[in-house]
């Protein structure tokens, strides 16, 4: 009989999934010739003294037809997306800093503008994608979908529907399937949890669907992603690709791109650049190589840059 008062019940964990590509933690010994610069003296403290730019607006949430989606980037790896019967959010994050890391670029919106939250996703338990203050403020009874090892992490937050995925598992949430996808990078929050899981998110709604790819370095995945679910909209990673530690933890432009043509989907949504400075690479240059990678490959017409708080209908 289930215990009413003990909190494990609460998270649910779906049966075993089936075969395909497994996620992979990444080695996170530190590159050879990290040691050669310093990314407190010529990143950390150079962006404390940077402005922070962008601004917060009431945001024009779009009235929806059946069969539209609406993406509202918030920065860094957050989104708002939006169908016509259902709100989710994923890695929300409205903190202004990362521990001490400054947020450099404002959400678009205050939080409090936020519309009604149906279900929220959190791709893994890094500071950046799992922020507790956002998730404590969203909190407010609808389920949360997390990897494996992640979800006593949320529960504690105030979400107490929590699903934990394995990879490639899918749970049927109202109208929408969301779906785990397999990653190459790590989960641990601090350095000895490493059971924790991570990866990214389909969110299938009717016909349509977006790919929230989560933090990865570039792997095999791709494709098989791609095959399984029918993608066409990828909001993929494109910055953090030069990091203190000098490991291969993220993708870098060239590599979203090659991924975005694996995928085979319709629009790339670039994300993870130009919030926090968590690599040495200057904060342009991400979109720049993206823009450069995307006109050698011919899709540049299918590139889709976002503003923060300013929802695009698709
Ligand atoms: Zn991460």
């Amino acid at each position: 009989m289930p215990n009413p008062f003990s909190n494990k019940r609460k998270i649910v964990r779906q049966s075993a999934s089936d075969g395909g590509k497994k996620s992979k933690r990444v080695k996170l010994r530190p590159g050879s010739d990290w040691t050669k610069r310093n990314f407190i003296t010529s990143v950390w403290i150079p962006s404390l003294f940077t402005k922070r730019s962008g601004m917060r607006a009431r945001p024009l949430f779009p009235k929806l037809q059946p069969g539209q989606i609406s993406i509202t980037w918030i920065g860094h790896a957050s989104f708002l997306i939006q169908t016509h019967d259902a709100n989710v959010l994923i890695d929300p994050i409205w903190s202004m800093w990362l521990s001490v890391i400054k947020r450099l670029k404002e959400p678009g919106f205050h939080i409090h503008h936020l519309p009604s939250i149906d279900f929220v996703l959190v791709t893994h338990a890094h500071f950046d994608h799992l922020d507790r203050r956002t998730l404590r403020a969203v909190a407010a009874d609808q389920p949360i979908v997390v990897p494996v090892g992640v979800g006593r992490l949320v529960h504690r937050l105030g979400f107490n529907i929590v699903h934990e995925l394995d990879e490639w598992q899918t749970i049927e949430l109202g109208p929408l399937r969301v779906s785990l996808t397999p990653a190459h990078h790590w989960g641990a929050r601090f350095l000895a949890d490493t059971h924790r899981g991570f990866g990214g998110f389909v969110i299938g709604a009717n016909s349509r669907s977006v790919f929230h790819c989560g933090d990865t370095a570039y792997f095999d995945g791709f494709k098989e992603i791609g095959e399984r679910h029918n993608i066409e909209v990828a909001l993929l990673p494109i910055g953090a690709y030069d990091p203190p530690l000098a490991r291969e933890v993220h993708m870098n432009p060239e590599e979203a791109v090659r991924a975005f043509n694996e995928l085979n989907a319709r629009t790339l949504v670039p994300m993870h650049y130009g919030t926090f400075r968590l690599g040495y690479e200057p904060m342009e240059e991400p979109l720049e190589r993206l823009r450069k990678s995307a006109r050698e490959h011919g899709i540049e017409d299918k590139v889709l840059v976002m503003t923060e708080g300013k929802p695009v209908v698709l």
